[in-house]
């Protein structure tokens, strides 16, 4: 190992707490310290280069140092870095807002900036409360989320999210949803007796219970539409999204769309609610909205509840809400090139292929003695690991077996994270047929060699 290397190392393990890292298991790893990035790879301080699985925790989609991105930012910055949308107006984020109204779906009109995935599911959450407050229908006050949801780590956003390791700890803290059945069919959450879709999705039934039982303190309901990310890959089986804006509709509830991971292509469509024809009430982007270069978030919503907030000044039914760095510029232009690579390089159209490959490739682990559900959708997939297939018994926790098979697929170039023991696959956008196979193959030794103990 070079010094320098060995030095950062050392630094790192004495300065940086990593998220959602148990620090002592970290202090005790080896890990890279990535230096660059070139197209689907990362390139750590000692030159070596690692496939990007994971799209960079499911941000980056036309790949590194994507020369129009990069050169985006760089004429912003010769121009500005950052100044305010309170009280100002910028260049790039008026520019963005008309092109994110162009491609999202019909009806979202609205743009509200901010700087993170937590932030813009928060923002609606502040929103959708308020417009019934503005509306005279100030009853409504909560809301609906599904089972296995994650919506990030703010108070807001915990509260409406149910994995239990990452929010149980703040449920003091926390205010409480409704909750109806995410549809993960593998475990199925009502425990019907048919598989989909013989048991007429028996959890939408549940869903609509409880909006005729509570619709009217409810304000909206927020989904991940298509598929839950963090849940381990959950895929929702077709036409579920589009009885849940249905029913949200027939009862009032207003609908938040959370697609901070299911944007920008990584399903196959722009976004998971065009696949269904879907149009929220609100839509939330972050992750892949800068094409993994720069945080930035955005809140779309329609111009029926921006109108609830309109009046005097001093009615003060203003949006009271607002991050420093709303709207940055930088961010912004990122966003722009990211868009105008999807319309020039016609993205969404050459992705099929390479869904159709990806897909195939991940047969094969379904004969793994330890794979008990492969889920995928467009270009992400989540393998989970299961101790008994029969049973579908989960492993114990301190065994990390996702975690150690992420681990040997890095012995063969490629970077993964799971979650927890589901396996997520997730190449760029702009990955190759070569690259996706690599993934696959790597994903793929490393799951047999650690859960069967054979060398693939
Ligand atoms: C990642 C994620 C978030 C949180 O985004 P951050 O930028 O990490 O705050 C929210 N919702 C979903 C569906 C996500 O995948």
């Amino acid at each position: 190992m070079k010094k320098k290397t060995a030095g950062l190392i050392g630094l790192d393990k004495n300065h940086v707490w990593h998220p959602f890292t148990q620090m002592r298991e970290w202090e005790a790893s080896e890990h890279l310290v990535i230096e660059r990035g070139q197209g689907s790879y990362l390139i750590d301080t000692e030159g070596r280069r690692y496939l990007d699985g994971v799209s960079s925790l499911w941000v980056n989609v036309h790949g590194h140092r994507k020369r129009e991105v990069d050169r985006a930012i760089k004429e912003q910055l010769g121009r500005i870095a950052h100044s305010t949308l309170l009280g100002l107006a910028n260049v790039p984020s008026i520019e963005l807002a008309e092109r994110l109204v162009k491609v999202a779906p019909k009806g979202l009109k609205r743009v509200f900036y901010s700087d993170n995935g937590s932030t813009s599911v928060e923002i609606a959450l502040k929103m959708a409360f308020q417009f019934w407050e503005e509306t005279g229908k100030p009853g409504k006050k909560r809301f609906v989320a599904f089972t296995g949801a994650y919506h990030g780590d703010t108070f807001g956003s915990m509260s409406v999210g149910e994995i239990d390791i990452f929010v149980k700890k703040y449920r003091p803290l926390l205010f409480r949803p409704f909750r109806a059945p995410y549809p993960y069919c593998y475990r199925c959450p009502v425990k019907a007796k048919k598989t989909f879709p013989d048991c007429k999705t028996a959890c939408l039934k549940a869903f609509e219970e409880v909006l005729k039982k509570h619709h009217k303190e409810i304000a909206a309901c927020v989904i991940e539409p298509l598929l839950q990310g963090a849940a381990g890959v959950v895929v929702s089986p077709p036409g579920f999204l589009k009885e849940v804006r249905r029913l949200t509709k027939k009862y009032n509830v207003l609908l938040i769309a959370d697609e901070v991971a299911t944007g920008f292509g990584r399903t196959g469509h722009m976004f998971a609610c065009d696949a269904e024809s879907v149009s929220p009430d609100f839509l939330c982007l972050a992750k892949g909205l800068t094409g993994g270069y720069l945080p930035l978030a955005a809140t779309l919503t329609t111009d029926r509840v921006y109108k609830a907030f309109l009046g005097r000044y001093e009615e003060y039914k203003s949006f009271f809400h607002g991050h420093t760095y709303t709207g940055n510029p930088l961010g912004c232009a990122a966003a722009i090139a990211n868009l105008e690579i999807f319309e020039k390089e016609k993205v969404l159209m050459k992705l099929a292929p390479k869904i159709a490959l990806f897909k195939r490739l991940l047969e094969r682990f379904e004969n793994l003695n330890h794979v008990g559900d492969v889920r995928q959708l467009g270009l992400v997939a989540g393998i989970e690991l299961v101790k008994d297939k029969r049973t579908k018994e989960a492993y114990p926790a301190r065994e990390r077996v996702g975690y150690r098979a992420c681990l040997r697929a890095r012995g063969y170039g490629v970077i993964l994270r799971p979650l927890g023991d589901v396996v997520v696959l997730m190449p760029p956008l702009s990955a190759t047929r070569k690259e996706i196979q690599k993934i696959a193959d790597a994903a793929y030794r490393g799951i047999r060699e650690i859960t069967e103990g054979a060398k693939a």
